[in-house]
């Protein structure tokens, strides 16, 4: 088999998100406004800081209003709680986004469902969990909506084709496995406790991983002419030299670039999307909210 076509997330992002930047223009002539994404981070975590920072980039560059609220670690719920009211009473805000992880002493499900279902731009309050399983319109959580939209592309229709989901957190794999049955693929659901994981994997049209684990898929658990999705980004440890850790995904590119017929690689491949999709819900969210009809991304 001939290595696997390299699946350019950031080319596919960077078209989405023109996209975007237009239709907020054409919201901002209709509704006298520009569409506003609030994002919430609280404490220091480094890697959070790196994503907020990103995304208060990308929001501004699409034409958006918005802002990123930093709260110190020591927030009490109380306090991330009303701000977060404040931000579901504001007519100007159609998306709020709370980075997670939170500190530990904050509840992450209590926090999510405080937010409004209708500014809910992750995807992750359990209105939008909901309409998702049962096919209804819905804020779809970022990174599996990047996905679906690049195999999409990848494969046109998806109708019987075999997906296989590594992972299943309500963040990533769940909603993954939702979109591709919505696309009419029969899809499995993988996880820690999955009997036979190569055996299974490699009987997938569609292996989409996402689970964390450095490398974890081989090459050998790939079948011929698949499309590889891979969720993972793992940072490995520094080299001895000092040099930063390199990233990688939960797929061993390489190996399993000579089976696949496509493959997303990691970085540039699903994690361009996510952010582009976050824009792409914020824009959808204002357009419900003003009662206007969004455009096609
Ligand atoms: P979680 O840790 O919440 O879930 C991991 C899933 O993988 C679980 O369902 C777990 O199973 C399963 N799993 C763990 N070990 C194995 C194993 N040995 N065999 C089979 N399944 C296993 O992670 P997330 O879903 O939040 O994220 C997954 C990956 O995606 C991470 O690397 C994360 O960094 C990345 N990510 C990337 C994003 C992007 O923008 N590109 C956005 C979000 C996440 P079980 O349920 O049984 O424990």
């Amino acid at each position: 088999m001939n290595a696997a076509r390299a699946i350019d997330g950031k080319a596919a992002a960077a078209a989405l998100r023109e996209k975007v930047a237009a239709g907020a223009r054409e919201f901002a002539r209709k509704a006298l406004r520009k569409p506003g994404l609030h994002v919430v981070l609280v404490g220091e975590d480094p890697a959070s800081a790196v994503y907020v920072g990103a995304k208060e980039k990308a929001l501004h560059k699409a034409g958006m209003d918005g802002a990123v609220h930093r709260l110190p670690a020591s927030t009490g719920e109380d306090e991330l709680l009303r701000l977060v009211r404040k931000l579901n009473a504001d007519p100007t805000v159609d998306g709020i986004l709370v980075q997670l992880p939170l500190p530990d002493h904050l509840d992450e499900a209590k926090v999510l469902d405080t937010i409004d279902p209708e500014k809910d731009v992750d995807g992750f309050h359990v209105v939008n969990a909901g309409k998702l399983a049962v096919g209804k319109e819905a804020l779809v959580p970022c990174t599996p909506a990047g996905c679906i939209r690049l195999i999409k592309e990848e494969r046109g229709d998806l109708s019987g084709l075999h997906a296989v989901v590594i992972g299943r957190s309500n963040i990533v794999g769940k909603p993954m496995a939702q979109l591709l049955l919505a696309e009419n693929a029969t899809v499995t659901i993988a996880h820690s406790r999955t009997r036979n994981l190569p055996e299974l994997a490699k009987t997938a049209d569609i292996l989409v991983a996402a689970v964390g684990r450095p490398e974890m898929v081989k090459g050998d658990w790939v079948k011929d002419g698949a499309t590889v999705i891979d969720v993972g980004i793992n940072r490995l440890a520094p080299a001895e030299d000092g040099a930063k850790g390199r990233l990688v995904g939960d797929v061993a590119y390489d190996e399993a670039a000579r089976h696949a017929a496509a493959i997303t690689p990691v970085p540039g491949g699903v994690g361009p999307m996510t952010i582009a999709m976050l824009l792409a819900n914020t824009l959808v969210a204002a357009h419900a909210r003003e009662g206007l009809e969004a455009p096609t991304l």
